[in-house]
């Protein structure tokens, strides 16, 4: 059958899908829908795991070219201004991940993946052109376009994001859950962060109730901060404008070396997190899930964008190893990746209750915790995450 495979989304998730699944020899059409394909101007870390993608899908020289490689993770304590503890990116974590741990900016990252497409004659590409729904049968899937068009393919991949439309028909359920964190999101010059902050490190400030991220991003050009406050926020939101002062309101029980970080934002967005809890039914046939259409996570991990990158390279080493056939392809994939990313999605809400947002004595043995950990014990900590190219489903260690 020469139909092509169809991907809902031209996201990280959608455009790795698309080079993973050409590069085993699939025909492809991404159906983005947006008028434009692009990101948001933000930061993202990426994770050895992230690396071992990039290599398979192709991009992995372009991709180390517009990283910036911190040298350490740093776990400060926000209201007392001290440091709890750090992780060494240095030699010995490269050696033992076989990739290094980077920052990269989002446009940047999209960037590299949609240059790898637009290379690929096997790609196609195709703007405001928004999936609504599908139907199938024995022979081919056919997707249904906002614009009224319809599409038809050998499969359909719904890389569709959080508010998935594909996942409302594969799966069926409720809105996604609203975690109350509400993220506020900004990138200044690098001149602009106080010298006695510009540490290469991505950082991690950890208060009660908040929390503040900082790395920098684009060759040292630029700082990426993230700052997020638990404030019980009912709404999902994502990327509205707002004050400082608004920004503030969160901040001002931590300590001033912290909430420092918050005057020296400019343009602050805010989004309010939401995530779901992990189902297993990503599969109706012809038709499967990827990213965060099939397992949405608060950021905390840091693994969203890695966890959609290996979704992809996974999907196309299986389809490819079942010859195209989509019945047991699809299967394998799915059984492939549930409980991997069921472990970020759960992992990644105990980290925020634990590490990031704690107060009191619940803050003080996170600290005697933390504290406690030698490299050695970090190392093993993250091995079933960084470890793995994705392909192994690798959940547990
Ligand atoms: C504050 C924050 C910080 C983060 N930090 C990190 C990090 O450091 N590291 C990391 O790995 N991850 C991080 N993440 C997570 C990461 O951003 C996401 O997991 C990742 O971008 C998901 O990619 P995706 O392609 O699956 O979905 P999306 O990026 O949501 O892409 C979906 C695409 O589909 C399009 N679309 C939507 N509906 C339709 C439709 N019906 N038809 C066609 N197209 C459609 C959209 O326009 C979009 O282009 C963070 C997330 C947040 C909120």
């Amino acid at each position: 059958m020469n139909d092509p495979i169809l991907i809902a989304g031209g996201g990280i998730g959608g455009l790795a899908a698309a080079l993973a699944l050409a590069a085993k020899g699939f025909p492809v059409v991404v159906l983005e829908k947006a008028a434009e394909l692009g990101e948001i101007g933000a930061g993202i870390q990426l994770g050895p795991n992230a690396f071992h993608c990039f290599d398979t899908l192709g991009v992995g020289d372009t991709a180390r070219a517009m990283a910036v490689y911190v040298d350490r993770l740093r776990l400060m304590d926000a209201m007392a201004g001290e440091e709890i503890c750090q992780i060494d990116l240095g030699e010995a974590f490269r050696r033992r991940f076989r990739n290094p741990y980077a920052v990269i900016h989002r446009g940047d990252l999209h960037g590299v993946l949609l240059r790898g497409c637009r290379d690929n004659p096997l790609i196609g590409l195709r703007t405001s052109s928004e999936v609504l729904g599908y139907t199938q049968d024995a022979q081919a899937v056919t997707a249904r376009l906002a614009n009224g068009e319809t599409l038809r393919g050998r499969l359909l991949i719904g890389a569709d994001g959080l508010w998935s439309k594909v996942r409302r028909q594969v799966v069926g359920d409720t809105p996604p859950r609203v975690s109350g964190h509400t993220t506020y999101r900004s990138v200044i010059p690098v001149e602009q962060m106080p010298e006695d902050l510009r540490w290469n490190a991505a950082t991690l400030w950890a208060g009660p109730k908040c929390h503040i991220v900082h790395y920098p991003l684009s060759g040292w050009k630029l700082f990426n901060l993230v700052v997020t406050y638990h404030n019980n926020a009912p709404e999902p939101v994502a990327g509205q404008p707002v004050t400082h002062a608004e920004v503030l309101r969160g901040f001002t029980h931590i300590h001033p070396k912290a909430q420092q970080i918050i005057h020296i934002g400019r343009d602050w967005k805010l989004w309010v997190l939401c995530d779901r809890d992990p189902v297993e039914n990503w599969v109706d046939g012809r038709v499967a899930l990827l990213g965060d259409a099939a397992h949405p996570t608060l950021q905390y991990m840091a693994q969203g964008a890695c966890m959609a990158m290996e979704d992809a390279v996974c999907l196309a080493h299986v389809l490819d190893q079942h010859g195209g056939e989509h019945v047991g392809g699809l299967e394998a994939y799915r059984r492939q990746r549930v409980l991997r990313t069921a472990r970020v999605v759960l992992q990644s809400r105990a980290i925020g209750d634990h590490v990031y947002h704690p107060e009191g004595v619940h803050a003080q043995l996170r600290n005697a915790i933390m504290a406690g950990k030698s490299q050695q014990d970090w190392y093993d900590t993250l091995q079933w995450l960084y470890g793995s190219n994705g392909l192994d489903g690798s959940a547990a260690t």
